[in-house]
């Protein structure tokens, strides 16, 4: 217990320090994308150097935007929100990625369905994380499905299906540690603060897989009664 506790109170410093260097770097970064996004428009020789610019910045936004959650996740503003939306939007942000990768997501929204209680924001960066994650394991392509529900009328479950490269047995414990990674860029931060925004929203990830068949990701998220 007493070891369990250190291991608490090194993962608060080291998440603070996270959120704090995310913080410093995200001002600069975000002007470094107005000024390459401007010099691209204006460049009379404009070329594809550009865009993979701007992708890569955004890249690193994403990787902050995982910091800066690390030190701070309390800092919740729950609204009524769309999930049809939210998951739209996350599609939206990562089809680049799934074309180059010959991946196709197909949505089966079994609607119509109540709003739910969020901050759209990190739920936005959660299915971003997860969506992300299951291209990545699809080196070969494929088809991601994801299905959007609401469960015995009183949570709302979304599944997320790959047919990618699946996850040992053993290796399952380790999804969600900070900074367990298989990836020769991965950062190991995505499933832990994914984790983390869902426990906030008083919801529950879980995470089945067959090594060489794929991954199956569900996330739970309560509902109000009476909202259906
Ligand atoms: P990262 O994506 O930076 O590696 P994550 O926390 O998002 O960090 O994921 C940690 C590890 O979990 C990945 O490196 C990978 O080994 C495994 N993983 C997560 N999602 C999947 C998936 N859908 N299919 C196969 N492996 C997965
Ligand atoms: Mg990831």
């Amino acid at each position: 217990v007493h070891e369990d506790l250190r291991q608490k109170e090194k993962l608060a410093v080291i998440g603070q320090m996270a959120a704090a260097i995310g913080h410093e770097i995200r001002n600069p970064l975000s002007s470094l994308k107005g000024f390459t996004q401007l010099q691209q428009e204006r460049d009379p020789n404009s070329n594809e150097y550009y865009p993979i610019m701007i992708q890569e910045i955004d890249r690193i936004n994403s990787i902050v935007d995982d910091l800066m959650y690390l030190g701070k996740p309390k800092e919740i503003k729950f609204e009524k929100d769309s999930i049809e939306e939210i998951i739209a939007y996350t599609l939206s942000i990562t089809q680049q990625q799934a074309e180059r990768q010959g991946v196709t997501v197909v949505t089966l929204i079994a609607g119509p369905l109540p709003p739910i209680d969020c901050d759209e924001k990190q739920l936005k960066q959660v299915f971003i994380n997860l969506i992300k994650n299951a291209i990545e394991s699809m080196s070969n392509g494929g088809e991601i499905r994801v299905h959007v529900k609401v469960h015995e009328q009183k949570k709302m479950l979304i599944e997320i299906q790959d047919e990618g490269c699946g996850i040992e047995d053993e290796d399952i414990l380790n999804l969600g540690e900070p900074f367990y990674t298989t990836k020769k860029d991965g950062t190991g931060l995505g499933l832990m603060v994914t984790n983390q925004i869902i426990q906030d929203h008083h919801g529950k990830l879980k995470i089945e897989s067959t090594l060489g068949k794929g991954t199956q990701v569900n996330v739970t998220l309560p509902i109000k009664q009476g909202n259906y």
